[in-house]
């Protein structure tokens, strides 16, 4: 490839990585105002358990309003909020209202009244203010803390273990779950696991994609599967799209999914029709 890259092309790509590190200021400068200015929503992606596919939970998921770039997907920003430290604040607000938005819905909607909730947290909200923040999110918003599981990837886990340890411990001793978030794709062996304070393993939508491609991915969760059942740790498969992945971890003997072929993450305004369409669903079958 770069053989075939003339003078032309050389100069042209130089511009483009300018421009891009150019946007990429502007973009970190205005996530820090992005919080006052109401620019931040959150999504809710259905979590749901067995064969049925009942809805267990829901996870929030953060979207970004910029005025000029329209809706930002997570990727693009909140490594930027990281960088800016942004994050402690977006965290404890995504905290707070998501909190609130399930206390409503299992108040509200029919068939809800046991709705648990999910939330990520970044590297950078792992330190003393978790606890507090946590514990008050949950109970401003009347939720029990067993309603509640805080997603954690492996290393942000491995960034500071003690730290990580003695918060998420504290927290696990509330009555909050922890899921390891991406699972397998971090660095970490199979057999650390044992040691990390989690409740839950969320196995790698890349693991699923492969599922009906070939029986390596197969035994690959499988694998997965086993030693989370083997160490008393709940499992749930991200990104599952197909029936036939849904089918085949069943199999497996995996209690939990989401995936698009549940439904994408929705905004609060749609969500109480995708309850009642699923409620239609479920009595039609
Ligand atoms: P995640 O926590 O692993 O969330 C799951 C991501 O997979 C979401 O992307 C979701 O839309 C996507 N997804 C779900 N099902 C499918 C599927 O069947 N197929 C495919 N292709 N994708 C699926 P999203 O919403 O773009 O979020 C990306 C990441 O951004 C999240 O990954 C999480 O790491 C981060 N993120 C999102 N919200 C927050 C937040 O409030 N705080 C923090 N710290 N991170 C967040
Ligand atoms: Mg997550
Ligand atoms: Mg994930
Ligand atoms: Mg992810």
């Amino acid at each position: 490839l770069a053989k075939s890259c003339g003078k032309n092309q050389v100069a042209t790509y130089t511009v483009g990585v300018d421009k891009v590190v150019r946007e990429r200021a502007v973009l970190a400068s205005d996530i820090r105002t992005a919080l006052f200015k109401d620019e931040l929503e959150l999504y809710y992606q259905p979590l749901v358990s067995g064969a049925d596919g009942r809805l267990s939970g829901v996870e929030a998921l953060l979207r970004w309003h910029h005025p000029q770039r329209g809706l930002v997907p997570p990727i693009e920003f909140i490594q930027l909020a990281e960088e800016t430290g942004a994050i402690r604040d977006i965290g404890a607000w995504v905290l707070r209202t998501a909190a609130l938005q399930v206390s409503t819905w299992r108040r509200e909607l029919p068939g809800c009244a046991d709705l648990e909730l999910s939330v990520n947290l970044s590297p950078l909200q792992l330190g003393e203010e978790l606890v507090p923040e946590v514990l008050g999110a949950l109970s401003a918003a009347g939720l029990a803390p067993g309603l509640l599981t805080l997603e954690v990837t492996e290393s942000s886990l491995l960034a500071d273990l003690e730290s990580a340890r003695t918060h998420l411990g504290a927290l696990r001793s509330a009555g909050c779950r922890v899921a390891i978030d991406d699972f397998g794709t971090g660095y970490s062996s199979l057999s650390y696991l044992s040691r990390l304070p989690a409740d839950q393993v969320k196995i790698d939508r890349s693991f699923i994609r492969d599922l009906d491609q070939y029986s390596g991915a197969v035994a690959l969760v499988k694998g997965i599967i086993d030693m989370a059942a083997a160490l008393g740790l709940d499992v749930l498969a991200e990104g599952v799209e197909e029936m036939t992945q849904q089918v085949i971890l069943g199999e497996l003997g995996c209690p939990r999914y989401q995936g698009y072929l549940f439904s994408r993450p929705i905004p609060v305004g749609e969500f109480g029709a995708f309850v009642a369409r699923s409620a239609g669903a479920t009595c039609a079958a």
